[in-house]
């Protein structure tokens, strides 16, 4: 096979923009680890014996959230009517939540995320106070709920003020590590930004994003947790493929957790509007909060500030297509200040590999298709330097040209650095850009599923592979190998593998199983627990959520129920949608 047939494709299909300067990850743990390394940095000082002793709380008496970090540093809007309005020279507005008029049931909750961030033993779950606060009804004391005013850029086009339309900002935790967290309830009612909506969010869709969050979360990938999901009896109206036919659902509340819920949009609309006292305002909590490198008092803290956001998010982005996670909806309203996954819409983990893949049925254009993701990163990250304008002199505006061009050259090296770790490969080579593109182009024509082939080559080994004898259990791999240059490609990556220095073939596979899942939220999934959860059964729901904490672990329970197999037909009738 000819060298040209592979080359072009690395580039459109792949969207790899730049190729040249660009230096492989030193390791994976480099390019994965963002996330645990920054809660290192951050426990660090801390004894960490002395904070796991440390007494986790089975009530909610005596537990303690705030919204003092923002109350007492920016201005609020305290009108608490609740009506829809332009709200003008304020980040939050005060509002609360609006208790479900029915009765409400737990569907499930992440132990970790309560043991962990929140102090909370898991035993508090089954408490009534929890369960009222959960979905908006018990507010904790010394808390001022808060709806958090951003605009964005929606499909392209500056859609205007946006804002927590049914979230509530409840309080943020500082826990024992001295980790601080805001929770906030999504589909909790009215706020004033509401526009049109209701204020709610339907099982269906929580039952995604509390599956989809904790799942990243295992996936090593920088993401917002869930800590519990529950749902009401309140009726909720929802056309959910905007066919007309408008469908009674249900009312259900994620508590969602995360480091911070600012976006980029929530420094667009203060730029749009002039408001530009209190986008320095903003800007110094973030970095103040969260870029503890980046002091205060530096003329040029905003550009460091960007360039940290930009190399970031590029990160995020090629991590997000290390496990073929499309998130479908990449307006700059979703996409975070921290560079973590946030808002869990009609996202969808790709199984068929193909560039094109769009989960979101809405999505006419394809325009977040999972292959053009790295381009709308970089859209992004230019909406970010135009809400950056107002507050930068010409010479940082260059400047911030400059670090806005490297994006492609981030996302790029921290691309092969996963792709190559995902092959078992060490030290560089220099066709391994090549061979990842190879293997892509031979997945693409053959339809070979994404995670599958990627965990079959993990576990496969170097034997079976050179005598092209691939046994049935290796059904992803058994596609592939239909392809007529299969047998290229394996010699290649034979011959590559060859050169890992101080290697052996179980050492390999160690590694890429490690690394490579055996289980993803495949859509088929979420929507078999989400469907028997609308009939009260949350037993898959749980299900799912057990496995998917253990994605590169073989599991006895996840082989029966048929995780790590091709879907069944029915998968491909499914239909997701921005209706949520
Ligand atoms: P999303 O597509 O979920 O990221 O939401 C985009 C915007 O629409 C945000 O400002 C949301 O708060 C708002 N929104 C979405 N659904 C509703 C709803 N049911 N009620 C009120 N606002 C909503
Ligand atoms: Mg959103």
């Amino acid at each position: 096979m000819s060298r040209y047939c592979v080359a072009p494709w690395l580039f459109t299909s792949l969207i790899l923009v730049c190729h040249s300067g660009c230096y492989l990850l030193d390791s994976i743990i480099a390019a994965s680890n963002f996330n645990h390394m920054h809660n290192y940095i951050n426990t660090s000082n801390f004894d960490q014996d002395y904070c796991e002793r440390k007494k986790k709380l089975s009530t909610l008496n005596g537990w303690r959230l705030s919204t003092h970090k923002f109350t007492a540093t920016l201005p609020i809007d305290f009108i608490q009517e609740i009506y829809i309005r332009e709200v003008r020279g304020s980040v939050f507005s005060v509002v609360y939540p609006t208790p479900f008029k029915s009765r409400v049931l737990l569907v499930a909750v992440s132990k970790d995320v309560l043991e962990d961030i929140l102090d909370l033993d898991v035993t508090v779950s089954a408490t009534e106070d929890f369960l009222q606060f959960v979905s908006g009804t018990k507010i904790i004391l010394g808390s001022l709920p808060l709806a958090h005013r951003y605009g964005g850029h929606q499909f392209g086009s500056w859609a205007g003020q946006l804002g927590d339309g049914r979230a509530h900002l409840i309080g943020v935790h500082t826990n024992r590590f001295g980790d601080t967290w805001e929770l906030q309830l999504k589909g909790s009612g009215r706020t004033p930004y509401s526009r049109n909506g209701d204020g709610r969010a339907v099982l269906h869709s929580s039952v995604r994003e509390f599956l989809g969050s904790e799942a990243m979360h295992y996936l090593g990938i920088p993401t917002s947790r869930a800590a519990s999901l529950v749902v009401s009896d309140d009726d909720v109206w929802r056309d959910r493929f905007y066919n007309g036919n408008i469908k009674q659902e249900r009312g259900a509340v994620v508590l969602r957790v995360a480091k911070s819920w600012f976006r980029i949009g929530s420094l667009e609309i203060l730029a749009h509007s002039g408001e530009v006292d209190l986008l320095r305002m903003l800007l110094d909590l973030v970095i103040e909060e969260h870029f503890p490198s980046i002091t205060l008092n530096d003329s040029d803290r905003y550009l460091a500030f960007f360039s940290r956001v930009v190399s970031e998010t590029a990160n995020l982005i090629a991590l997000w297509m290390s496990v073929g996670f499309a998130h479908g909806v990449c307006n700059t309203d979703n996409f975070s200040l921290l560079s973590i996954t946030i808002d869990y819409g009609p996202f969808g983990f790709m199984e068929s590999y193909d560039p094109d893949f769009v989960p979101n049925t809405s999505d006419d254009e394809k325009r977040y298709k999972i292959g053009n993701q790295a381009n709308v990163g970089m859209f992004n990250m230019n909406k970010l330097l135009e809400a950056l304008n107002p507050v930068l002199d010409a010479r940082q505006k260059q400047l911030a040209s400059q670090i806005l061009e490297e994006f492609p050259e981030q996302y790029y090296k921290c691309f092969t650095g996963l792709f190559k770790a995902k092959l078992g490969l060490l030290g560089n080579s220099e066709d391994d850009d090549y061979l990842i593109a190879f293997l892509l182009k031979l997945m693409e024509d053959t339809e070979a599923d994404f995670t599958m082939t990627f965990r079959h080559l993990s576990e496969i080994s170097q034997d079976q592979l050179k005598d092209l004898s691939i046994p049935q259990e290796f059904w992803a791999l058994q596609d592939i190998a239909k392809h007529r240059f299969f047998s290229n490609w394996v010699a290649m990556y034979l011959s590559r593998l060859k050169k890992n220095t101080g290697d052996s073939d179980s050492e390999r596979r160690r590694r890429m199983t490690s690394i490579n899942p055996r289980y993803v939220l495949r859509n088929w999934m979420a929507e078999s627990a989400a469907q028997k959860a609308e009939r009260n059964d949350f037993s898959e729901v749980r299900l799912v959520q057990q496995v998917l904490q253990q994605p590169f672990q073989l599991q006895t329970v996840a082989e029966r129920a048929g995780y790590a197999q091709r879907p069944p037909a029915w998968a491909r009738a499914i239909k997701v949608s921005c209706s949520s």
